[in-house]
């Protein structure tokens, strides 16, 4: 991808954003897009470096490990979030690379990226992630369990930004960024990541702060 057709894949969809968010009545700046590079390489990426674009997002502590090091040299600014599922031993890598952590799920993860955090004296953002489609083997927890869970990350001192979902695949996404919606403002949390590269602009009307877009902007992973 040449970095004039990134700029422009990345112009249209920050339009798309712009127009979503001004239909909800919502301010300037208060739309964060997450550019998920998972599974494309450093070519890929620096053209999207290159158009301007500085917050990324991966799903593997690993793979992020071996690509972004190299490609934050030389850029300053540059933002990552983990947007998948983590194991509590890799916490501390996690903690080490990431701003910001949007698959915070039970206990045990809570525990190890406490810890994490206390020893590289490091806070990355965190989201919870609720299961808001109760399916059985995504991650997130229980709609039921969130009012504890989060108590524990406070307890446990995790810097909690908000909370992030990932509807069902085949059904309208609507009416489950409504309910997390509404479970973050009866929380009293601000950030909500929600929308990907098929319905971020539904999201954003029903007040998504951070959006994941991956194909749309680096067309369909192998
Ligand atoms: C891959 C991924 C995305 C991006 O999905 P696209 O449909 O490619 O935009 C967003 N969120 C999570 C959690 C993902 O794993």
């Amino acid at each position: 991808m040449s970095t004039d057709h990134a700029a422009r894949r990345l112009a249209s969809i920050q339009e798309s954003i712009d127009k979503a968010r001004k239909t909800a009545g919502r301010p300037e700046g208060s739309v964060t897009l997450i550019a998920i590079s998972k599974t494309h390489d450093a070519a890929a990426i620096e053209p999207l470096i290159h158009a301007g674009q500085r917050v990324f997002g991966e799903n593997r502590v690993q793979e992020a490990q071996a690509k972004w090091p190299a490609l934050c040299e030389g850029t300053p600014g540059i933002a990552l979030h983990l947007v998948g599922q983590l194991q509590s031993n890799k916490a501390d890598d996690a903690v080490a690379l990431f701003d910001a952590i949007h698959s915070v799920d039970r206990s045990s993860l809570i525990t190890a990226l406490a810890r994490a955090m206390d020893k590289a004296d490091r806070r990355p953002d965190c989201f919870l992630q609720v299961n808001i489609g109760d399916e059985a083997q995504k991650g997130g927890c229980a709609i039921g369990d969130l009012p504890a869970l989060l108590q524990e990350a406070r307890t446990a001192d995790l810097p909690v930004a908000g909370l992030m979902c990932v509807p069902p695949l085949d059904l309208e996404p609507a009416p489950y960024f409504a309910l997390l919606a509404k479970m973050a403002r009866d929380h009293g949390l601000s950030g909500l990541s929600m929308g990907m590269s098929s319905d971020f602009p539904t999201a954003v009307t029903l007040g998504a702060t951070h959006v994941r877009v991956g194909t749309a902007l680096f067309g369909e992973r192998a």
